[in-house]
């Protein structure tokens, strides 16, 4: 493998037989990618033996791991008991990444629900400290890398998570670039659009360009930001999955790039044929 971008799906590959997270590297590991992320978006519901089991096969099989946290986190939420079930959802996705072998934990942060934005940071900065701190006395090493979100009303630009980057140097930006096309109501409108975003995270600190986790999909969206997921070649599809790999290979960035198509696989591939062909 002389890629310097693993390309992998979001969750079990949707032709793998007898579905299970085992199966499913297995399958990842048939069709020539090399990274999966495991979708605990509906909850932590991994068990530690099966974990171990499903380390042993991505280390067996070299596939990358990484994992998708709860879709329902909300650091900034107006009730205090929310916030902390935030917090113990992120370690609890940590926790089992790391049994797992997981070298990401990835979600989305918060929502501003009106607030200003210094207190919004303050907040969610605060609880991903706490998480810190709980991750370090359990001798966690996995990172959690809050997501770049899709909707002006999440908190999560670019911009924000560099700015938390700089704050707290241990939560590195997970790059949903699909998300920031849709948050800016199509911001990629051209190759130079792709390339300024690029700059912006090469600015605030060249070294995380060589270790980037990123999602990439098609995706509908409007003024109100991300509306939905599309495959990359859905006729509606304005986000310019080419341009963002043609700049991946210009800016020599190193990394992951997780499918989240409603078509992972097809479109991993279709991504990582492309990017090999620079
Ligand atoms: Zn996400």
């Amino acid at each position: 493998m002389t890629s310097k971008i693993l390309f992998g799906t979001a969750g079990i590959p949707l032709s793998t037989s007898k579905p299970s997270t085992i199966t499913g590297i297995e399958r990842v590991k048939e069709l020539e990618l090399h990274a999966m992320e495991l979708e605990f978006v509906r909850g932590v519901n991994m068990k530690k033996e099966t974990a171990k089991q499903v380390k042993k096969t991505a280390e067996k099989n070299e596939i990358s791991l990484s994992v998708h946290g709860p879709y329902y986190i909300n650091l900034n939420s107006k009730e205090t008991t929310k916030q902390e079930a935030s917090i113990k959802r992120i370690f609890d996705s940590a926790e089992a990444g790391e049994w797992c072998g997981a070298k990401a934990i990835t979600f989305h942060p918060g929502f501003f629900q009106g607030m200003l934005k210094e207190k919004v940071t303050q907040t969610i900065q605060k609880n991903l400290e706490i998480v810190l701190e709980q991750l370090k006395q359990h001798k966690i090493v996995a990172k959690i890398k809050p997501e770049t979100t899709g909707k002006p009303t999440q908190y999560g630009s670019l911009t924000e998570l560099l700015e938390l980057y700089s704050a707290v140097p241990a939560i590195k930006p997970y790059v949903d670039f699909a998300h920031v096309h849709a948050r800016d109501n199509g911001r990629f409108k051209t190759k130079e659009n792709v390339r300024n975003a690029l700059e912006e995270i090469e600015k605030n600190d060249a070294h995380l360009l060589k270790d980037l986790n990123m999602h990439f999909s098609g995706i509908a969206f409007s003024e109100k930001g991300e509306k939905n997921h599309l495959v990359l070649q859905d006729s509606t599809n304005t986000f310019p999955y080419k341009w963002v790999l043609e700049c991946l290979k210009e800016f020599d960035v190193h990394g992951t790039v997780i499918c989240e198509s409603p078509n992972i696989e097809k479109d991993a591939l279709l991504l990582q044929k492309y990017y090999e062909k620079l």
